[in-house]
């Protein structure tokens, strides 16, 4: 099939290169001239295991290209995948204006094509969104009725940072919501031969599904962490605990979050969560599990920041920036405000992390590191030796093998070792007098 997606971040990226790979036509198209260049030289706008080879060799086939021209790549294609981001407002609720506005461009569009189109939004956006929001805005501009002469879907994207090519050919399911049944039919031709159940349903309870997920997630989270850090307080291993109460699949769950780590970020479980509890609220539905999740994530940052100061050590070393291991993405990023948290109250830091150097280099996260974060900026090292030369704290938020195998061991004379995620081989140092951990 021929498709464009739009929105060349993270799901969008992932979502182009990996639909290339499977044989489809793809433009992908963003607003962005620096990230439509990256994309037309072969080279992936983020930084995630396997997108930077998939990219290049899909972009090389011609499988791929990339265009800021919104009418070249509708012309082009039979179906758009809207993959734009929809982040926090300040007071929690969905910013839906880079939806709108590429609605609106989707369908001025489409009012100059014939033919079959199915525009599917990929974005996660609360229920109602699509029907209420976009809906009307695409007839207005294409000038027709959606569901009759163009196809309109949603159909939400539930890949990981850090494994979301992987992710995206292995999907724990698919979910299309249609508005009618001929745009079901195309999503299931774009992703035939794909694992996964499929599960066709209403357009907002598609939405809805994604916000059942992610409040989970992030719940599933905050109490791994809540019952680690009891544990810790009575001399238990919250890990063992876990491994015993995890194998119990009667009545307990699946394992995925459920391992006393690090506070959860990024750019999608915090902004879903508060947007579920705001949209809740202006119904007048108490929500006070949900609304307490990123409460419960706070103090478990808080406990990190305590870490460090029991240490009674100023110079720090921080290893891991990103919102977790094998991502350069750094929004809303835990480690981010763990930095800066430390930095405000005068530590001595500096920050290694090998994915948010090879971004920056790049040039992909340049921008948002200079805007952002032009305070950790001047924080940041290359290497790994120029971080550990600097510490009498070494504070571990990444599995980078290469951090791993430089980390020193946690004897009385060396930097202590405050393990924020449960190294490999933390059981080992556990008894070493300079070693202490997050997750037990
Ligand atoms: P992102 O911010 O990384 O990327 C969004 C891209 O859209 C940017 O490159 C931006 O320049 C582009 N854009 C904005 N307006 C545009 C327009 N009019 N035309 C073309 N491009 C435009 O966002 P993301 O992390 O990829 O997330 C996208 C959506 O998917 C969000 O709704 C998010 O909640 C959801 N989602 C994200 C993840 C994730 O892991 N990041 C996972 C599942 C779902």
């Amino acid at each position: 099939m021929r498709v464009s997606v739009f929105g060349l971040g993270y799901v969008g990226c992932v979502s182009a290169a990996c639909l290339a790979d499977m044989g489809h036509e793809v433009i992908g198209v963003d607003v962005n001239q620096a990230k439509v260049d990256l994309v037309n030289d072969g080279k992936a706008p983020v930084v995630e295991e396997r997108i930077g080879e998939l990219t290049a060799e899909v972009v090389r086939s011609g499988a791929l290209r990339a265009t800021v021209d919104v009418r070249e790549a509708i012309m082009g294609s039979e179906v758009s995948l809207v993959c734009v981001g929809t982040p926090s407002e300040p007071n929690g609720s969905l910013c839906t204006a880079y939806l709108e506005r590429v609605t609106e461009q989707i369908g001025a569009a489409l009012a100059e094509r014939g033919g079959r189109h199915t525009v599917v939004f990929r974005s996660t956006m609360l229920p109602g969104t699509c029907l209420n929001l976009l809906v009307p805005i695409l007839e207005k501009h294409f000038g027709g009725t959606a569901g009759v002469e163009i196809g309109v879907a949603v159909n939400p994207e539930f890949l990981r940072e850090g494994t979301s090519v992987r992710d995206f050919f292995d999907p724990p399911k698919t979910v299309i919501g249609e508005l009618d049944p001929a745009s079901g039919d195309a999503l299931l031709a774009l992703y035939e031969g794909l694992p996964g159940e499929v599960f066709r349903v209403p357009v907002p309870v598609a939405e809805a599904i994604k916000y059942a997920d992610n409040a989970f997630h992030g719940l599933k989270i905050g109490f791994a962490n809540e019952l680690g850090a009891v544990c810790q307080a009575l001399g238990v291993d919250s890990h063992q605990v876990m491994d015993v109460f995890l194998a119990d699949r009667k009545l307990n769950i699946s394992p995925a979050y459920l391992r006393p780590g690090f506070a959860f970020g990024g750019s999608c479980l915090p902004k879903d969560l508060r947007s579920l509890v705001h949209a809740a609220q202006r119904a007048d539905v108490s929500v006070p599990i949900l609304a307490h999740v990123l409460t419960s994530n706070s103090a478990h940052l808080q406990r990190a920041v305590e870490l460090v100061e029991r240490t009674g050590r100023r110079r720090v070393g921080m290893f891991g920036l990103s919102f977790k291991p094998g991502t350069d993405d750094l929004r809303e990023s835990p480690l981010v405000e763990l930095a800066e948290r430390l930095f405000g109250k005068g530590y001595d830091l500096r920050i290694h992390d090998a994915n948010v150097s090879l971004s920056r280099l790049i040039g992909a996260n340049r921008e948002y590191i200079e805007t952002r974060l032009p305070h950790l900026a001047q924080l940041l090292a290359d290497s790994v030796e120029e971080v550990l030369d600097h510490a009498e704290v070494c504070l571990v938020g990444t599995r980078d093998a290469a951090v791993l195998s430089a980390l020193p061991h946690g004897g009385a004379d060396g930097p202590v070792i405050v393990d924020l995620i449960r190294l490999p081989d933390a059981e080992a140092r556990r008894a070493e007098p300079g070693y202490v951990g997050l997750a037990w």
